[in-house]
């Protein structure tokens, strides 16, 4: 029986009833079944039926169709989102993203055997049972990462799996099967052809993971990275990473910390490379700036006080990372943010155009915010009392430079 106090799979047993009420078959599958035997916590659950997506949408009050073509239905239940996808066979994966087609079934067997790794292909029904057709159990035991299949093949399919078998070494702490291992060696060079976007999703996980040690090991040993974006062409940057790599919790620190070890890699062109999305690459930049700020000055009011709160713990992460001989904890950190008189110039008591209003003879231009950007300096280091009288005090004795 499943253990009562997973409260998760509790909460998401109604979506299995009703779908068996309406007589079809109804499983969790994938990741939260292989984490609830690893006691590990759960991402997210996702559930495979036989009913097709119209007949989800059908049974159930709340959908999102988010892939139908693909057979996916998201539902909504009490506060959560489960995937409900039907039984399928994949075609053909000749554009590396999607499959070509897929085929709506009626068996859970052929659908488990779609699924990437033995560990990752189980299912486990409403009263705990557990489908595990390939060994996956032995190989959570062993802790290994074996296809379900034949390994070239697999990989051909989608090379992504390829990236995935590292991303769940690094998760897991697991090894990657001989077998397995070879064919990834023999298939790398197509991960070249995947959508960059899918690449980066795992990528993210992959340094996030607990092991992440053990997932660069395999990375430099396979020579998997000349395939990846920018590694392929700095590809010296994969030995500079320090051997007891700490994870990273971002696409942005990771970007920040392949900067810092190779600055002629700059963040614009990881970026680009790598498609990430304006947050990501704000962050990195503002991890760079932070660290080049640090390593020359220490930790001080004006650098927390231009770091995002949300960029603590990657500034913490990228310090320890990169050995550097000054080091800080994450409290330092936050008592001297709790300590700061602003949080941001919006805070300033005095505002832009009040400030405007002092020097009425100068067009507006770049030296307000220069101005500006002064008086946030002067009171986050506490020179000045943030006061609209003692602001303007020092405004009348530091004029501006107009440009
Ligand atoms: P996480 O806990 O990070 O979500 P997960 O194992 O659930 O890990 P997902 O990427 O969410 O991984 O995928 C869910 C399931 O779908 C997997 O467990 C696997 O069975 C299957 N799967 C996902 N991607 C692939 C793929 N590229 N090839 C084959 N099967 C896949
Ligand atoms: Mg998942």
């Amino acid at each position: 029986m499943i253990n009562l106090l997973r409260k998760d799979f509790q909460e998401a047993m109604p979506i299995l009833e009703q779908l068996e009420a309406h007589q079809y078959k109804a499983y969790f599958v994938g990741g939260c079944v292989r984490d609830f035997l690893l006691k590990r916590q759960i991402g997210d659950i996702d559930i495979a039926t036989s009913a097709s997506p119209k007949m989800v949408q059908e049974i159930f009050a709340k959908v999102i169709p988010v892939g139908v073509e693909h057979g996916t239905v998201i539902v909504r239940h009490n506060h959560g989102s489960y995937e409900v996808t039907t039984f399928r066979v994949d075609g053909t994966y000749s554009d590396q993203r999607h499959p070509d087609s897929v085929e709506f079934i009626d068996k859970i067997d052929e659908d488990l055997k779609r699924r990437d790794f033995t560990i990752n292909a189980f299912a486990m029904g409403k009263d705990g049972k557990i489908i595990d057709l390939f060994g996956g159990r032995e190989d959570l035991d062993r802790r290994l990462i074996r296809t379900v299949g034949d390994g070239r093949q697999r990989f051909q399919e989608d090379p992504l799996r390829i990236i995935r078998a590292v991303r769940f070494v690094s998760q897991l702490g697991f090894s990657i099967d001989p077998e397995t291992l070879e064919a990834m060696r023999q298939v790398k060079q197509e991960i070249e052809h995947l959508a960059v976007e899918r690449l980066a999703n795992e990528m993210a996980k992959l340094f996030a993971g607990n092991y992440l040690g053990d997932g660069i090991a395999y990375i430099k040993r396979t020579g998997l990275y000349y395939y990846l974006p920018v590694l392929r062409e700095a590809s010296h940057i994969i030995h500079r990473i320090p051997d007891s790599l700490q994870p990273l919790s971002s696409f942005g620190e990771v970007i920040a910390l392949f900067h810092l070890l190779e600055p002629g890699q700059t963040v614009e062109r990881w970026s680009r490379a790598w498609k990430c999305s304006n947050k990501v690459r704000q962050e990195a930049k503002q991890l760079v700036e932070a660290i080049r700020y640090f390593m020359e000055n220490g930790l001080d009011e004006w650098l927390v006080y231009r770091l995002d709160n949300a960029y603590f713990y990657g500034f913490i992460h990228l310090i320890n990372n990169l050995k550097l001989e000054k080091t800080v904890n994450l409290s330092q950190v936050q008592e001297l943010a709790a300590k700061l008189p602003i949080e941001s110039k919006r805070d300033l008591a005095i505002k832009g155009h009040e400030i405007a209003a002092i020097f009425p003879d100068f067009k507006k231009g770049p030296w307000l915010k220069r101005l500006i950007q002064q008086l946030e300096e002067e009171v986050v280091r506490g020179r000045v009392k943030n006061t609209t009288f003692e602001l303007k005090e020092w405004i009348q004795c530091n004029p501006p430079e107009t440009d």
